[in-house]
């Protein structure tokens, strides 16, 4: 099955806001067996939306859209719907009764134009909105879908696992497509490249490559009638991928590196503590980015000054002898922190940013601790010296360190 995108609103067109809802929706399309074709952004104009439903309706055998489902005048999605298919829409009184209440249950009576959302043209059902007054859209006509979800993210991401991929599920007979996400660190490109070369430049299942902020990932992507049979495809592959890089592997899909170490370290009951200057918090960000962080994370200092590195209980010797940007700070800071919280690892981060070069290092160097009971890990790092890259590569690579060590446990 064919399918395209139309993502509506004048605020896409003019840049004002990102079209993550197209890239949310084109990535949930494989899996149900339609194949995307086109992404369009329309703006607020019922004549080019009419001209666009008209378009994939020829091109395309599903078109999914978001947005312009509102109140206001300059919300005209199902208007163009209406346009292109030919047909006229009529108010459902049981739908204005619901909105009725919706408005009633907030203590406010239903602003006039609010009417539009109990519109309905023949061809279309209504798809319920429990998480706000837009209800969708689901038309059906010469063997043609139409799917029209509000643009809230809340509300349509529910709407769209909810009520529309099963749906589709009934409906579309086709392949589905299947992904497998590998991630590795510690081997550049060309030797990932080299060590499973042999995967490459088949068709089904068809693997790539990609380098990564946090290291170098490798996607394997299988169609087949149904999911069962594309995992089919995908496990031998998989399996022998991992095998051979088996001590770079640091997650799968959509993981990122601070669910990998949180969960890793749940997992054995232990724990972690870090202190960083040049990654400036963005460590302790990630990591408090997992839910229930508490359970293996007992805190990190943000010491850009020597002095608060210095009363967390990194030797002043240490810094005045090799430098703040040095891997004896670094390793220093490491053990410090670790000590101080009573935590089972810590992590300690220094390094140069900005226009300034110290002592003749260069910005972009970067030094990386992790300690444990009896042993250190260090890094030596260079990193493009723009503050946004180092800080998200700094927190990335310490993590994914992390991870590997205590996978070697
Ligand atoms: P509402 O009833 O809230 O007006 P709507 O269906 O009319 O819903 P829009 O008015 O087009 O949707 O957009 C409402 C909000 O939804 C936008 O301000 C934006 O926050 C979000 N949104 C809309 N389209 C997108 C998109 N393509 N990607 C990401 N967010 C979007």
């Amino acid at each position: 099955m064919k399918g395209e995108i139309l993502s509506v609103g004048t605020e896409l067109l003019m840049g004002e806001l990102a079209d993550t809802n197209g890239s949310w929706v084109a990535a949930r399309l494989p899996a149900l067996g339609i194949q995307l074709q086109y992404v369009t952004i329309v703006g607020d104009n019922l004549d080019m939306l009419a001209d666009a439903f008209s378009r994939g309706l020829q091109r395309s055998d599903i078109i999914f859209t978001t947005g312009g489902l509102g109140p206001t005048q300059d919300d005209l999605t199902r208007e163009g719907v209406a346009k292109a298919v030919g047909e006229t829409p009529v108010v459902q009184q049981e739908v204005v009764r619901d909105l009725e209440r919706y408005f009633q249950g907030r203590g406010t009576a239903m602003p006039a134009t609010n009417i539009k959302q109990a519109y309905l043209i023949p061809s279309a059902r209504f798809i319920p909105n429990p998480n706000g007054t837009a209800p969708g859209w689901w038309t059906q006509r010469n063997g043609k879908i139409i799917v029209n979800m509000p643009g809230p993210p809340g509300e349509m991401h529910p709407m769209f696992e909810d009520q529309v991929a099963p749906k589709l599920r009934e409906i579309v007979k086709d392949e589905v497509t299947i992904t497998r996400n590998i991630k590795t660190i510690g081997l550049g490109e060309g030797a990932v490249d080299e060590t499973v070369s042999e995967f490459f430049g088949k068709e089904n299942p068809y693997l790539g490559i990609y380098a990564k902020q946090d290291g170098v990932h490798l996607r394997i992507i299988a169609r087949a009638k149904d999911a069962a049979a594309a995992q089919k495809l995908i496990q031998p592959v998989e399996q022998a991928i991992v095998s051979r890089l088996a001590p770079y592997v640091w997650g799968y899909d959509e993981e990122t590196p601070e669910q990998a170490v949180g969960q890793a370290l749940v997992q054995r009951g232990l724990t972690l503590a870090t202190m960083e200057s040049v990654s400036g918090g963005y460590l302790v960000n990630s990591i408090t980015e997992v839910p229930d962080c508490a359970s293996f994370f007992k805190g990190g200092v943000v010491a850009v000054d020597d002095g608060l590195k210095i009363a967390n209980g990194v030797p002043a010797e240490v810094i005045q002898k090799h430098g703040a940007v040095s891997q004896q700070a670094a390793t220093a800071m490491a053990q410090a922190i670790r000590r101080t919280l009573g935590a089972d690892f810590g992590i300690g981060v220094v390094g140069m940013v900005g226009s300034r070069s110290d002592g003749g290092r260069q910005v972009g160097l970067a030094y990386l601790a992790i300690a444990a009971q009896g042993q250190v890990k260090e890094m030596e790092l260079r990193i493009p010296p723009r503050r946004a890259v180092m800080k998200r590569r700094l927190a990335n690579t310490a993590l994914i360190e992390l991870k590997r060590m205590i996978n070697a446990l």
